[in-house]
């Protein structure tokens, strides 16, 4: 049944909220609203209501209130005994929406023999370690680890949960979203909070990058968000680290219901791209799988790391980990190379922050052109070939 209810003895049938529902979801019928099955829950009728006839009914939240949430949550993602990067970031943005809320930041940490983790988490000036160890949490088994991140997050009830927006964190937070019957929105660019209700404001590039939507979580808690790598300052260490940690030994680990055979890592893989100071990135323009090589070699030239567009991705000339862009990698490197690569919007998305960026495309009219520091218009069968010349002179 929908969270969302008409008081029929307040409505008078004007109409407003039908105009505002997004989603079709409201029927007006002898001057008096009903709300059908297509309903969201999103709430965007209840404020349209002149009369205040719309409400939303408590049994979306159960027993608990939006009043019993509170604090920051950062999801501390590890892989082989290192924390993510991306782990850092968060922190960092999570001290600004601190000083916003007053209020304190925890970090959820899952795993099998973390304790080192949780302390290098205190060190970057979170105030709560909530840590369950088992070594059922040891590998990554997604189905395992939502469930008792579902469980953390309902006793413990922060008011924002956020994680990475890593290959990790964009599986299994949507995960965890659904468990606990709130929003998520996916590989935030900005957070931050809003003066007057204090809601986290979560910005994050729409309809193909061409606009900045602002997504507020109205009803729900906690609000989640996952934060996109490479884009929000890391967190310094403090000073004197004053946080505690909190073994959640009570949670339950629910046996696997995902059996991991294997964890084959691609070879590729080991050049990160996200870390990377110099990258060379293939497009459209090499025509062929075959001429990666020449592409890979420039990049070797100059110790960077091998990219592409997603149309090279998609043609299956090379894996997904070296695609860059909206739904790839944003990097953000010293010199980045693009040959062959248009300049949609949505590689742009990924790269535009380079510090430097070069650009070979033998259409001058190339949008990669409007971004470029430096433009090579040629064929880049000529001009890496003498690129690599001058390089190994
Ligand atoms: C929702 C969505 C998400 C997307 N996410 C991404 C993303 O994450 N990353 C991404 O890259 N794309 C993404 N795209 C796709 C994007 O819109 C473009 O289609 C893609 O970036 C084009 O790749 P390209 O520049 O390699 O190919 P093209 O646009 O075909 O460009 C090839 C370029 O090579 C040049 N060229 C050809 N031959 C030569 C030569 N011999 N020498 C020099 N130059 C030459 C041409 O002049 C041309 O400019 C996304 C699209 C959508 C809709
Ligand atoms: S809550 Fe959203 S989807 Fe449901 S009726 Fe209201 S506006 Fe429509
Ligand atoms: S806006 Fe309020 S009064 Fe008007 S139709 Fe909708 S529920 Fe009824």
């Amino acid at each position: 049944m929908s969270g969302i209810q008409i008081i029929d003895h307040k409505c008078i049938g004007c109409g407003a909220c039908v105009e505002v529902c997004p989603y079709d979801a409201i029927d007006l019928e002898d001057k008096l609203a009903s709300i059908n099955d297509k309903c969201t829950i999103c709430g965007a009728c209840i404020e349209s209501c002149p009369f205040d006839a719309i409400i939303l009914s408590k049994e979306t939240f159960g027993a608990a209130k939006i009043e019993d949430y509170s604090g920051i949550c950062v999801y501390a993602e590890h892989r082989e005994g290192v924390m993510s990067s991306v782990v850092k970031e968060i922190i960092g943005v999570s001290r600004k929406l601190k000083e916003a809320l007053d209020k304190p930041i925890y970090a959820i940490l899952l795993g099998d023999k973390v304790k080192p983790l949780a302390e290098e988490l205190l060190e970057y000036g979170v105030d709560e370690v909530w840590m369950r160890e088992d070594p059922g949490l040891g590998d990554f088994a997604e189905d395992v680890l939502a469930e008792v991140l579902a469980d953390v997050l309902r006793e413990m009830k922060p008011e924002i949960f956020l994680g990475g927006g890593t290959i990790m964190g964009r599986s299994l937070l949507p995960r965890v979203a659904v468990k606990l019957k709130t929003g998520l929105t996916a590989d935030c660019t900005e957070l931050n909070i809003d003066d007057e209700t204090k809601l986290l404001r979560q910005t994050r590039p729409a309809f193909g990058g061409n606009i900045m939507a602002t997504i507020l979580t109205k009803m729900h808690r906690p609000q989640m968000a996952t934060v996109r790598h490479k884009v929000m300052k890391e967190a310094e260490k403090v000073a004197d680290p004053t946080g505690k940690i909190i073994n959640l030994d009570h949670i339950n680990v629910p046996e696997p219901q995902i059996e991991v055979l294997e964890f084959v890592k691609e070879e590729t893989e080991t050049v990160n791209l996200a870390e990377a100071d110099f990258i060379v990135s293939a497009g459209r323009g090499i025509q062929d799988p075959k001429n990666i090589g020449l592409v890979a070699k420039l990049a070797k030239a100059v110790d960077g790391a091998l990219g592409a567009s997603r149309a090279v991705v998609d043609a299956g000339w090379i894996p997904y980990s070296h695609q860059v862009g909206q739904t790839g990698k944003t990097v953000n490197p010293t010199i980045y190379i693009a040959c062959g690569i248009s300049g949609a919007i949505q590689h742009l998305a990924g790269m535009k922050s380079s510090d430097i960026i070069i650009a070979i495309n033998r259409d001058q009219d190339a949008p990669i052109f409007d971004v470029a520091d430096y433009g090579i218009v040629g064929d880049l069968f000529e001009v890496i070939p003498e690129m690599l010349k001058q390089i190994g002179e």
